[in-house]
């Protein structure tokens, strides 16, 4: 085996990229493994990302990997990791390509699975008029005939996020509505539709939604959705759990401030462990957890 590197990173999106970049810039050699799942991958744009806001996102990835190559210490591997174990100072990995390597830390970066209805056209409009969150997409379709497909306590927070960006807002809870009274109440005063029938298939025409069709009577002519998060969380890697670390009651990695997991010398970053789903959102936590591994590296 090769000499120890002093952190894997496992995901090469928003968060490892930026977890790489700390490590770099202190000297820590890094590598960063990358199977080339990224979730915005069926976006063409990133939005919300200040300084580039609209760019592509693979686009956005590249030139970040272009600006590692100053840091002579970071290195890529781009496949997966298929394994890790060991403790704190001797973590060895196995990769998709046969090798083992050893590591004194490991930061998981991996990123989360989106689960879709496996109804006709949220796949193929995934990303295009299906969304997942109003500050990445909703200014785009401002004033239009927006849905939202949630039930419950994320239909509460996400109705009206989306009301604030048109007054045309239907509410698909897709069986019994779970909203609170007080709730209900408050929509009904805004205007907000509230559909329980379940949604049999979406209408499109070139990647552009259409309708929302409920059954054999109901259609509402609509132009964007947005999904909230169909539970349980599913991590893209399953090499955390494998670990030990600890998750909360919403499915997230347990972290501290210095985005430290429950197991000595494992740290987490991006959407794995918030709700903050964003790329910067992501950029944030993974520096950090770069930061938090360089702090172990550097004084113990
Ligand atoms: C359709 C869509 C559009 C979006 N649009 C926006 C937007 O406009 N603006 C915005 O700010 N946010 C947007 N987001 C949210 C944003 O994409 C995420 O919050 C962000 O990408 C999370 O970054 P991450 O690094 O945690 O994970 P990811 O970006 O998912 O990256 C994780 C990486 O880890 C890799 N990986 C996983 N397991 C392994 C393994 N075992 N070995 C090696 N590699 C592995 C994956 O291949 C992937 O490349 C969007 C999300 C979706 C679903």
């Amino acid at each position: 085996m090769r000499k120890t590197t002093d952190v894997l990173i496992i995901g090469g999106g928003p968060a490892g990229l930026a977890a790489a970049m700390a490590l770099g810039r202190m000297l820590r050699t890094a590598l960063v493994c990358d199977d080339s799942r990224p979730r915005n991958a069926a976006s063409s744009h990133a939005n919300n990302l200040p300084g580039f806001d609209g760019i592509h996102p693979a686009e956005w990835r590249a030139k970040v990997r272009q600006e590692l190559t100053k840091y002579k210490t970071v290195s890529f591997f781009d496949g997966a990791v298929l394994s890790v174990t060991g403790e704190d100072q001797l973590f060895v990995a196995t990769l998709a390509n046969g090798e083992r390597r050893s590591f004194r830390k490991v930061i998981l970066a991996h990123g989360i699975v989106d689960r879709l209805p496996e109804v006709t056209g949220f796949h193929e409009l995934w990303g295009q008029s299906v969304f997942h969150c109003p500050y990445c997409h909703g200014f785009e379709v401002r004033g239009k005939r927006l849905g939202v497909v949630a039930n419950g306590k994320f239909a509460e927070h996400l109705t009206p996020m989306v009301g604030a960006l048109s007054a045309d807002v239907i509410l698909f809870t897709q069986g019994k509505s779970q909203l609170a009274p007080t709730t209900l109440a408050t929509f009904q005063k805004r205007g907000f539709q509230i559909v329980e029938s379940a949604i049999t298939a979406l209408e499109y025409k070139a990647e552009k939604l259409e309708a929302v069709i409920c059954g054999p009577d109901l259609r509402f002519n609509r132009d964007a959705l947005f999904l909230g998060p169909i539970p349980p969380l599913i991590m893209k890697s399953a090499i955390g759990e494998t670990l030990g670390c600890e998750k909360n009651e919403m499915g997230f990695y347990k972290v501290d401030e210095m985005r430290r997991t429950t197991v000595p010398g494992v740290f987490a970053g991006g959407d794995i462990m918030s709700m903050a789903h964003s790329v910067a959102g992501a950029m944030a936590a993974g520096q950090m957890a770069g930061a938090g591994a360089v702090m172990e590296l550097v004084t113990t």
